[in-house]
């Protein structure tokens, strides 16, 4: 099977889960629970917003014709109000922030540019274009048109969409269940004390972690030993999951039986190895109607490889629309090179637009990244990068 190039390897998990997913079931959540969850109905504007002609400032609501000039105030109108008269020449109604316009009037000017006399009187010596510091009715949205998708990613923002239009309980997909299967004998539980040639599994509680940020619902399986039926028995189980997750063991060593157990599940490979680094031998495929992926055991192509490709997988199974990969533009402190043909994710530090590397001693580096907040995606093709340059950078 060939490896892929990394954008070749994204571009392959997401066709393949957008054409064979299955939406997970919907369920209700309240309000205030249900941040970061998947829309599974299309939220729409109940009215029309603003619902009336909106005055944007506190100030004066007048008649563009008269301005600039002086006009004498007939009344006031605060917001969660209406002014039952109307604004005629030569006059003006106070008004605040939030308030409807009054009908006759067509602009509204700042009390900052107003002078105010004894005599009910204001003056300014602005123009007032018509329309100026009123959002008209509807201009933000008509009643009735979709602002939130079903399969949007609810954010705060979305939040304060489903409060403006009364969503007091919201429908969404329920959280995909992964399965997390870490493979290996050298593997010690993290409770347990390890013996000097053991370590303790830190990759499934890392994935755990990495897939309860993403929306999903981890279960931790326990941890296979390296041999063929030990680990398709654990491999069969975690495909009674929405995803299965396995790291470790897809090497070349003599003692690598992923891909092999699971063949003898069924599986069916897209690919095998990915032109990056960490995590070049990764596997992704489809067995018993389920995506899995086998990521490498080193801890950090573990957890690089669940951002770039995992992560996408869930938040298509979890019923979303995109998979967005966040990566930003940064501007490197100091010159970096790499050699070229892989494409290399490695930790480091964004401080606003500044990217610096951050030493690390390899993939089974852990202590690199909890120093780093970032990753920087050093191009495949580009080896050397100036001092200055700018570099992709993904966000921790
Ligand atoms: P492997 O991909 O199985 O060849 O493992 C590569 C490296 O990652 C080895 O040094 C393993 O000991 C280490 N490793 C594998 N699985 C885990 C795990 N669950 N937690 C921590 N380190 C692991
Ligand atoms: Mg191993």
């Amino acid at each position: 099977m060939p490896a892929l190039t990394f954008p070749e390897a994204r571009a392959t998990v997401l066709r393949e889960v957008r054409a064979h997913r299955v939406l997970p079931a919907i369920e209700t959540v309240a309000l205030d629970d249900c941040q970061a969850r998947v829309l599974a109905e299309d939220i729409g504007a109940d009215r029309d917003y603003p619902p009336f002609n909106r005055s944007a400032r506190d100030g004066f609501a007048v008649r563009s014709g008269d301005m600039p000039g002086r006009v004498r105030v007939i009344g006031e109108v605060r917001a969660g109000e209406r002014f039952e008269g109307s604004v005629k020449p030569g006059e003006a109604v106070e008004i605040m922030t939030g308030a409807p316009v009054p009908d006759g009037a067509d602009a509204v000017v700042m009390v900052e540019h107003c002078t105010r006399h004894g005599d009910g009187f204001i003056e300014t010596d602005r123009t007032a274009p018509a329309g100026s510091n009123i959002s008209p009715a509807a201009c933000e949205a008509r009643s009735g048109v979709v602002v939130l998708p079903r399969g949007t990613r609810i954010d705060y923002t979305a939040v304060a969409w489903l409060a403006t239009t009364g969503h007091a309980t919201v429908a969404v997909h329920a959280r995909p269940r992964v399965a997390i299967v870490a493979t290996g004998d050298e593997i010690v539980q993290v409770a347990e004390t390890p013996a000097a040639h053991q370590i303790r599994n830190s990759n499934a509680h890392s994935l755990a972690a990495q897939v309860k940020r993403a929306g999903g619902e981890p279960v931790i399986l326990p941890i296979a030993k390296d041999d063929k039926d030990a680990t398709a028995r654990l491999i069969e189980q975690g495909l009674e999951s929405d995803l299965l997750l396995l790291s470790g063991g897809v090497s070349a060593g003599k003692y690598d039986f992923v891909e092999s157990a699971l063949a003898a599940c069924g599986a069916q490979f897209h690919f095998d190895r990915v032109l990056i680094q960490p995590g070049q031998p990764l596997v992704f495929g489809a067995a018993a109607g389920k995506f899995f992926f086998g990521l490498p055991g080193n801890p950090v192509s573990t957890m690089v490889t669940f951002e770039l490709f995992a992560r996408a997988a869930l938040d298509l199974l979890s019923g979303a629309n995109d998979a967005p990969l966040p990566l930003t533009m940064a501007r490197l402190t100091r010159p970096f090179r790499h050699r070229a043909g892989l494409t290399r994710i490695l930790p480091a530090r964004i401080s606003c637009t500044e990217v610096t590397p951050v030493d690390w001693q390899g993939s089974g580096d852990v202590v690199s990244l909890c120093r780093a907040n970032a990753f920087l995606v050093a191009d495949a093709g580009q080896p050397e990068y100036a001092a200055g340059d700018p570099i992709p950078v993904l966000l921790k």
